[in-house]
């Protein structure tokens, strides 16, 4: 398998050489977190140490640039741009200033009808409600879209800050799941994540009442505010693009709410920033999360071009509305330029 790979990877840097493609990297959040269960966090030394190895080695684009690169044929070599989802405020607060300390642009989607959601993004709260240390009632009974949700948390519906610690660097790749909270965690996210957006917000009240949760949450996992897009967008180097109104799992829903989804966050950002917004991502990202009804909307949304989340060189020869993006890691710099000589 070693030797395959060696040979994918010589063979992916010839095709390079003789035509060149461009790195999208997908950030969410610069924050150092006590757990990272989705793995969306890259630390502000991290984060610093990546811009200060792109200076060095990439050539750094806007995705407007890239756009018209890529439209005109000619791509400077070893092109990379850096792009975030979601909208969490740290991207204004820790990203922003590393950007404009080293020049380097980049596009920020989204996700515009949670703007200024005194609350948690839904599968933080998650995470807090059933990963933090603590007590939580043993059997759990929800109502998700008039289905029926059961759980039981058996002993480990009590959870001591020394199992909490022993396990906080779990995240969703590992194969095991080490508590009944855990694997409940995951069960629900994926039963959450498909659910549409009234049965979800239901279902959570619902649970925020089994766990005896109360309040907007921690306010670092809070999403910016119209007035911090407005702020983050008036630096020449941050581009905004949309990643729909409630960050829906797009294949997961009917054509309408795709489309009033879509349209509906281009039109809500262009009036916040009296600006027009070229740029889409979607949520989740990979190919089984959206569907041609989603490309179709984008398109007719007037969208320009738009990203996903599968790794790729963004070539000519791609769809312009299925742009391959890297999601970037919590990687110290030498791992980083390890994966960044993979690609470029
Ligand atoms: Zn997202």
């Amino acid at each position: 398998m070693r030797g395959l790979g060696l040979l994918q990877g010589c063979l992916r840097r010839a095709r390079q050489r003789m035509v060149p493609g461009a790195v999208i990297l997908l950030y969410h959040r610069v924050y150092s977190p006590v757990r990272d269960p989705q793995l969306l966090c890259v630390s502000r030394a991290n984060f610093r140490a990546h811009l200060e190895i792109l200076k060095k080695k990439a050539t750094l684009l806007s995705m407007p640039q890239l756009s018209r690169f890529l439209a005109a044929g000619k791509l400077p070599r070893r092109s990379v741009v850096i792009t975030f989802d979601d909208g969490y405020r740290d991207n204004l607060e820790e990203a922003k200033p590393e950007l404009e300390n080293y020049e380097a642009p980049a596009t920020f989607f989204v996700a515009s009808g949670c703007l200024g959601m005194e609350r948690e993004f839904w599968s933080d709260e998650l995470e807090r409600i059933l990963l933090s240390p603590g007590r939580l009632p043993r059997g759990l009974e929800l109502e998700i879209g008039g289905e029926r949700f059961e759980d039981d948390l058996g002993d480990d519906r009590v959870y001591s800050e020394r199992e909490a610690d022993c396990h906080a660097g779990w995240d969703v790749t590992h194969p095991a799941r080490p508590t009944a909270r855990h694997r409940l965690y995951e069960a629900l996210g994926k039963r959450l994540r498909e659910a549409g957006r009234a049965d979800r917000e239901e279902a959570l009240r619902a649970l925020r009442a089994w766990a005896g949760e109360e309040g907007s949450g921690r306010p670092d996992y809070h999403p910016m505010t119209a007035a911090d897009l407005v702020q983050l967008s008036r630096s020449a180097l941050c581009e905004i693009g949309s990643h729909t109104l409630s960050h829906p799992h797009l294949a997961s829903i009917s054509v309408r709410e795709q489309e009033a989804e879509i349209a509906g966050s281009k039109t809500q950002l262009e009036g916040i920033l009296n600006r027009r917004i070229c740029g889409f991502s979607y949520p989740y990202g990979g190919k089984a999360d959206y569907d041609a009804q989603s490309l179709s909307s984008v398109r007719k949304a007037g969208f320009e071009w738009a990203c996903s989340n599968f790794p790729g060189l963004a070539r000519r020869e791609n769809d312009r509305f299925e742009l391959p993006r890297h999601l970037v890691r919590n990687w110290e710099g030498a791992r980083f330029a390890r994966f960044l000589s993979r690609w470029l």
